[in-house]
């Protein structure tokens, strides 16, 4: 049965159209025929279709939750109590979660279902999904292609079918290149609405969580359940709900900006084409759209890199085998069980990064690099300061290419860090990015679209993707 959206789908399982004992039953058998995806790293089959017995019968007496049934997928890097929590790490193989991130908590309380956790690139540290110790995720669109990355396996499993909705992190784009390689809508937030309370750290100033569905009803709704102030994350914060259901017409009058940086050399022209010939539609429609300028666009991939390593080179000095994780048994001191478990617990990127951030923060190369770095992300930020004093939401590819064949990039980590290049600015900047999947290329591969707003303005991305919607 189909449904198009989570509000929808709870009013048919009240007039008895929809069981949703079913409905997680057919999840299952998807997730199960398209195991080759390997876009879960958990499946938890018997406890979804438990909590889907006690749900019905929840929604059939009235007394249910927001998202009641909505079937939902969690990227590994979130904390669920007595699950398992790896962040498709070896160095986390047998880890089980103490507590519940405040995020999933929030699904919990809303009485929807969480099917089982995704896959994604090694703590977060990838744009393929191939930096995984599960495996690579397959693209569901064509599966010599990647699904992106980090978030890969929470982008293949909603745009396959195998759950309504997933949460994803971004931390550079991990939320909104997947979906824009997948063919989905993908959100990354404002750094702030949504606590990051139970997300293992990768790099805490430009970390977020979101969502990824296949309508953008679902996004808002979930954003809505998700956000909030947390006392345990000191940078989360109270915000205004976003008004649900999104109305059309909402954003009639908003002005669009289109930055020429984004539109530049290395874009792929079918993207660039598209993008263009969309624009033109919206101004039939009304809207006003014209050229603004980010000059500091050129500085974005080396300002993340170097800001993000530095943090996440301190975030990751916790797994020294002695607290927690994988220990190494070969080791006969201190120093060498240290040393040792970190050489056989982490990936190659991750091992990169680490090296990297250290450099970075190193005495010589402090100034040099770090303080330089956090100069010039205040720059970034400006830059946006100054666009949104003239245009309402700015709009550009999310990626410069479509999905590319596995294997395409991995020896080459400077090409891979280049598929950021439009995305990782909303995270030094705070602001919150929107994938819209716009079309398809003529090999049949998704093309997405990325709104960014000023901070706390996710309503005008939702109100503009209702106007686009194809
Ligand atoms: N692909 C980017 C990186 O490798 C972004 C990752 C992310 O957003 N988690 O850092």
């Amino acid at each position: 049965m189909e449904y198009r959206s989570i509000t929808e789908k709870i009013s048919l399982i009240q007039q008895n159209k929809i069981s949703l004992i079913e409905n997680v039953k057919q999840f299952l058998n998807r997730i199960d025929e398209r195991k080759n995806l390997n876009a879960f790293n958990f499946v938890f089959g018997d406890e979804a279709i438990n909590s889907a017995k006690v749900i019905e019968q929840k929604i059939k007496s009235g007394k249910h939750g927001r998202l009641a049934g909505a079937v939902i997928a969690i990227k590994d890097v979130l904390a669920y109590k007595n699950h398992p929590l790896t962040c498709s790490s070896k160095i986390l193989e047998d880890f089980t979660s103490l507590y519940t991130a405040t995020a999933v908590q929030k699904l919990l309380d809303e009485d929807a279902i969480i099917i089982g956790k995704t896959n994604c690139d090694e703590f977060a540290m990838g744009s393929s999904n191939e930096n995984s110790a599960f495996g690579p995720v397959l693209n569901p669109i064509d599966e010599s292609r990647v699904p992106g990355g980090s978030s890969g396996g929470s982008a293949a499993a909603v745009a396959a079918n195998l759950c309504d909705i997933s949460l994803g992190t971004d931390t550079g784009g991990s939320i909104r290149q997947p979906a824009a390689f997948c063919g989905i809508y993908g959100l990354k937030p404002t750094y702030g609405r949504v606590s990051r309370f139970g997300l293992t750290a990768f790099a805490s100033s430009f970390d977020t969580i979101g969502p990824f569905a296949k309508n953008i009803d679902d996004i808002a709704l979930t954003l809505n359940i998700i956000s909030g102030r947390d006392e345990n994350d000191s940078t989360s914060v109270e915000s205004e709900p976003i008004k649900y259901p999104i109305e059309n017409n909402a954003v009639k009058k908003i002005k669009i900006g289109l930055p020429k940086e984004y539109f530049g050399e290395g874009l792929d022209n079918e993207i660039r084409d598209s993008i263009y010939f969309l624009m033109g539609t919206l101004k039939l429609k009304g809207f006003e759209v014209e050229e603004i300028s980010l000059p500091m666009t050129e500085y974005n991939i080396a300002t993340y890199y170097i800001l993000t390593t530095a943090e996440a080179s301190s975030n990751l000095a916790r797994y020294d085998g002695a607290r927690y994780g994988y220990r190494s048994k070969n080791s006969s001191t201190l120093e060498e069980m240290y040393v040792d478990s970190r050489t056989e617990g982490f990936g190659d990127e991750v091992k990169r990064r680490i090296m990297l951030g250290t450099y970075v923060l190193s005495s010589g190369y402090f100034d040099a690099y770090y303080r330089k770095a956090q100069k010039v992300r205040r720059l970034i930020k400006e830059d946006f300061d100054k666009a949104f004093s003239v245009v309402d939401v700015i709009l550009t590819p999310t990626t410069p290419t479509a999905a590319f064949k596995i294997g395409e990039k991995s020896n080459d980590p400077l090409q891979m860090y280049l598929s950021d290049i439009y995305t990782t600015s909303a995270n030094l900047a705070g602001i919150p990015g929107l994938n819209i999947p716009i079309e398809k290329s003529k090999d049949g591969l998704p093309i997405g679209l990325q709104i960014l707003a000023n901070r706390f303005e996710e309503e005008k991305l939702f109100g503009l993707a209702k106007e686009i919607i194809f």
